[in-house]
């Protein structure tokens, strides 16, 4: 993947641009625009209707699964299965709503009776992620299941590192990032034990979300040229409106 995949005013914007939240939802409108009419790989010849993904522009958090089963192939939206009712669960857990994230997957289009993404398919439809990952600047990415994991969190085993946190790589999109690893869903709904583990695993989110924050604003300070905030260590900080001591934020 390289940078010429994605258009010429994103590649050339500084890190650092500020995007308004229109500029953010024209720009992922635009590229779930590409992703439905898209033919890069074989799961186009069988899929109804590919899933690009959705939420609000705004958010911090991003949870991104495997690929679309049969209800995302149908209705063309991620996560409105079974597994989809089982996240927005875990989410009424932390008080948040779906509306309030993003919500995609590694592949955009369901592979056929939901056998695993090929890694050829994955490698095409990467650029997509890593585009909407570099519009949203998200400060968690929520990995739910192995494949995602293995983008987000090369090299891991799942069941060691389920409810974990660790800085997603920058070559995914991801500019400053938390890689927090979820089973997936569809797994919890096969395992009581998974079920239980995933309840526990969320409920670790919301302090992810909290150290995440105080990565970025240390990282803005720290690159700041003026003010005393770039010589305070990162504790020192303030956290802004939110208290600081708050250990589950909300997302607006
Ligand atoms: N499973 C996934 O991985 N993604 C979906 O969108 C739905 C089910
Ligand atoms: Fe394109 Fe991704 Fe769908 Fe393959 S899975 S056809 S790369 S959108």
């Amino acid at each position: 993947m390289t940078l010429g995949d994605a258009p010429a005013s994103e590649s050339t914007a500084p890190p650092t641009a500020p995007t308004t939240t229109e500029e953010r939802r024209a720009a992922l409108d635009a590229i779930a625009a590409e992703v439905r009419a898209c033919t890069h790989c074989r799961l186009s010849q069988t899929r109804t209707r590919a899933v690009p993904g959705e939420g609000h522009p705004d958010t911090e958090i991003m949870f991104v699964g495997e690929g679309p089963g049969q209800t995302e192939d149908q209705q063309g939206r991620p996560f409105v299965g079974r597994a989809g009712e089982l996240l927005v669960k875990l989410l009424s857990t932390l008080g948040w709503r779906r509306q309030e994230v993003f919500i995609t997957n590694v592949v955009k289009c369901r592979p056929p009776g939901n056998r695993d993404p090929e890694p050829d398919e994955i490698a095409a439809c990467a650029p997509y992620l890593r585009r909407q990952l570099e519009v949203l600047d998200p400060a968690v990415v929520v990995t739910l299941g192995r494949f995602s994991m293995g983008h987000f969190r090369p090299g891991e085993r799942i069941t060691q590192i389920h409810g974990t946190h660790a800085p997603a790589p920058t070559a995914t999109g991801a500019r400053d990032a938390l890689a927090y690893a979820l089973f997936h869903p569809a797994a919890a709904l096969r395992s009581t034990e998974v079920e239980r583990q995933s309840f526990d695993d969320i409920a670790g989110l919301p302090r992810v979300l909290t150290l995440a924050r105080e990565r970025r604003r240390a990282a803005r300070s720290a690159a700041s040229p003026e003010g005393d905030a770039a010589q305070l260590p990162a504790a020192a900080l303030p956290a802004g409106p939110v208290d600081p001591a708050d250990d589950a934020p909300t997302l607006f």
